[in-house]
């Protein structure tokens, strides 16, 4: 089997300046390499993680992530997101959280131990809920204080400590625009590397209540026919937010 290679330079994947950033040749000594992970997910495919020093592989200003993210098949997305998720956990998670001597290489996982008191520290994920709610022909976008662009999404949130993603869901609509929705469906998850979320999708119905934005999240949130969608500025194709949205959509038009 064929291994292919991604590579990182301080804490970012690395993409050449036609935004190629998985080789499946090898370009650089891995005996150069600061780290090196192998970030398989199956006996199937081999693909080892890089990180160089920036005094052999510059930094690439140009790199954006959502924009690589943007242009990925679905098998790629993953492999992308994976590296960019261990890399910020590479970047961020360097002594023992529980007795400060400095974290190794783990020798079987992906993951790093402390020699010290035995502890093991695996790639940091944090679960997350994203929601469509809809009202019959209607569904429920807002635009968040964060935003940088004029767009118009779906509801999300973290889980907490102890919570379901059902209890999740019903706690973050209900906090971020003062409704209440009932009969939750699973849609679907996504890895959303921004900068190490997990978001499981989910769809809910409308079950009361007036739109009532939380100023500290929400700047606005409208209901929108699902006719309206198409000119509406909603998030790009990649997303599950928009996956949520488009399945909406055909749903309706049924
Ligand atoms: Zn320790």
């Amino acid at each position: 089997m064929k291994t292919e290679y991604i590579y990182a330079v301080n804490g970012r994947v690395w993409a050449d300046d036609r935004g190629c950033w998985l080789f499946s040749e090898s370009l650089y000594d891995e005996k150069r390499a600061v780290e090196i992970y192998d970030i398989s997910l199956d006996e199937f495919r081999s693909v080892r993680l890089i990180i160089l020093p920036e005094s052999i592989l510059p930094v690439n200003d140009q790199v954006n992530l959502r924009l690589l993210l943007s242009a990925c098949e679905e098998a790629e997305y993953v492999l992308l997101s994976r590296a960019a998720e261990v890399l910020t956990w590479d970047k961020d998670h360097n002594f023992c959280p529980r007795c400060g001597n400095q974290l190794s290489h783990h020798q079987q996982d992906l993951a790093k131990q402390c020699d010290h008191c035995g502890l093991v520290q695996y790639p940091r994920l944090s679960p997350c809920i994203i929601t469509l709610v809809t009202r019959g022909e209607y569904c429920l976008l807002a635009h968040g204080v964060r935003f940088p662009e004029p767009r118009y999404s779906t509801l999300a949130g973290f889980i907490e400590a102890g919570e379901s993603a059902e209890d999740a869901l019903v706690r973050e609509v209900r906090e971020e625009v003062g409704i209440d929705v009932c009969n939750i469906r699973y849609f679907r998850s996504q890895s959303w590397p921004f900068p190490h979320s997990f978001m499981l999708g989910y769809f809910a119905d409308y079950a009361g209540g007036e739109i009532t934005p939380d100023p500290a999240e929400i700047v606005d949130a409208q209901w929108f026919h699902y006719t309206e969608l198409g000119s509406a500025p909603i998030p790009p194709a990649f997303t599950i937010a928009r996956k949520l949205i488009d399945q909406f959509i055909s749903d309706c038009q049924r």
